[in-house]
This record gives C-alpha cells, structure tokens and sequence, in this order.
C-alpha cells in the first residue's frame, strides 16, 4: 500500500494543448535521477493514481512532472485542469530501477526518448553521474509535431556546458522537420544508420549502453534493431546494455 503525502501545485507550463509540465510542492523522500512517483487525485470514495517520472534533479525543487493529457483518460485530463494552489497526492517515496546506478559504464550513453519520456532524461542529464562516466552522451528525442519538443532551453544549457560531449537529435514523425531535427520516428534513424551517421558515434555492445523509454512500439522496434547488433537487455545477475522504461 502507498503512503500518500500531500502536494501543493507551485507551478504550472503547458507547452501544448496536450503536453503539460506541472511543479509541486511536497516533502518527498530522497530518490534517484530516473525513478518516478506515483500522483493521484480523488474521484468520490476512490483515490486514482498513475506513476509519473520526476523531470527534477534530486536536489533540485521544486519537483516537476511531465505529461501527456490522454482525452479519455481517468487521471489526465483533471491533472491537466489543476492551477496554482491546487492540492494532490504523491506517494511518499520515489521507485523504479531505470536509473543510472542500474547501468553498467561505456564509452557512449544512449537515451532514446518518445514524447513525454524526455523529463526522465532531463533529471539524469541536471545530475554528475552522466558526465562522469560516460565520455559522450547522445539524447534522441522522438515527437510527431515540431511544437512537442519540449524543453528547448534546459537541452540547450546541456550544449552549452557540454559542447561536443552531448550530442541532441530531435526526430519529428508528422511535421516537416526544421533546421538541425530529423523526419522520421526513431526507430527509422536507427535502422537506416542516420542516428549513428549525426552522433559521430556507432552503436556496439563494446562502446555503448542505451536507454529506451517512452511508447511501446519505439521499445518494441528499437529493442530488435539493438539485439540485431549484437546488445542485450542488462539484468543484475547478466550485465547487457540496454535498459527500458515503458509508459504506455
Ligand atoms: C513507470 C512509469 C512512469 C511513467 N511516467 C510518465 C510520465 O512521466 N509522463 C507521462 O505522460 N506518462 C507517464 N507514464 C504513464 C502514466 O502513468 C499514465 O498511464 C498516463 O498518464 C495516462 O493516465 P490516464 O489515467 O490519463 O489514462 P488511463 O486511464 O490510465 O489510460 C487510458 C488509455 O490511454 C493510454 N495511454 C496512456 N498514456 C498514453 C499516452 N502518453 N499517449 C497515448 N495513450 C496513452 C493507455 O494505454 C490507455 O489505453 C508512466 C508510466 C509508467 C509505468
């Protein structure tokens, strides 16, 4: 059973009509970059919660989650309506084991994100681990409209103060794509070779570990492209290199 606290809405952006990042106040047990929390609200007698990702670095607050409103969805649509003030609940303790600390250490560091799945990215990427143990980090960002890409200004601060150590490739499946993305869903980039050709960088078992998260059908593709060259999905007691976080 949860053990739920009680969050306070301190902020609110929405970047599209579906895509909304929501920042909450509430005292929340440590956690690692990666894991995730679950959020509810209560509908009569019954109290609906979801897992949601932390976007936030562990020690920064205020704690921010991203979503996507799913139109019939039970919890979505009435998170999405929440304004500045509301209150909701949260577990009280963060879980999940797509962290860093589960990965084993190569040259190259993969994430392969659809939508939403970037937030988790972003609290790994504000943290040293990355960028202490991986010489070069590539950060694939699959959306299927241009105005979905989310949170320009913190990859943008990545380039910035990682230069050629971070390498972005935002791919867009249902808009023309513009100066520096790429037409096409992930998995198509990863299969013609285009991913690898941008990042300067190929994909081996030797050099690379990848992280998935997001839709299931990128992770289903993306899975079969990876085992094609040769990875394998990392365990505790047989250490691969890839590792996944599916939302939906
Ligand atoms: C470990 C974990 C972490 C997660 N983190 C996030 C996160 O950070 N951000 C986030 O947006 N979601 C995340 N999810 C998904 C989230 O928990 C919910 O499933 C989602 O927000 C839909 O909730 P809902 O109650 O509105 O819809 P539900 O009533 O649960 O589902 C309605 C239908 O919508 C489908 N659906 C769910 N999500 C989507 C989507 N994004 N696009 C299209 N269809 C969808 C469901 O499969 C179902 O068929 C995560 C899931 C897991 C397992």
């Amino acid at each position: 059973m949860n053990d739920w606290l009680t969050a306070t809405v301190v902020g609110r952006h929405q970047w599209t009509a579906q895509l909304v990042s929501l920042h909450l106040d509430a005292p929340l047990a440590e956690f690692q970059a990666g894991q995730y929390v679950k959020i509810a609200l209560d509908d009569g007698p019954e109290r609906v919660g979801r897992p949601y990702s932390l976007v936030n670095s562990p020690d920064v607050r205020p704690l921010e989650i991203h979503f996507t409103t799913v139109p019939e969805g039970a919890l979505t649509s009435r998170l999405a309506a929440l304004e500045v003030g509301a209150r909701l609940w949260i577990s009280a303790r963060a879980n999940g084991l797509f962290t860093l600390e589960q990965v084993v250490t190569r040259r190259h560091l993969w994430l392969f994100a659809t939508g939403t799945g970037l937030g988790v990215y972003l609290s790994m990427l504000g943290t040293a681990a990355p960028w202490q143990r991986f010489e070069r980090v590539m950060l694939v960002h699959g959306v299927r409209y241009t105005d979905e890409l989310a949170y320009a200004d913190r990859i943008a601060a990545l380039r910035t103060n990682y230069g050629d150590r971070f390498c972005f490739i935002p791919t867009i499946s249902r808009d023309a794509a513009g100066a520096g993305q790429f037409a096409g869903r992930i998995t198509e980039l990863l299969a013609n070779g285009e991913l690898e050709r941008t990042a300067g960088a190929a994909i081996t078992p030797a050099d690379s570990h990848c992280m998935m998260c997001g839709n299931a059908e990128m992770i289903k593709d993306a899975r079969a492209l990876l085992e094609e060259r040769g990875l394998q999905r990392h365990k505790r007691s047989e250490p691969g290199h890839y590792t996944l976080e599916q939302y939906h």
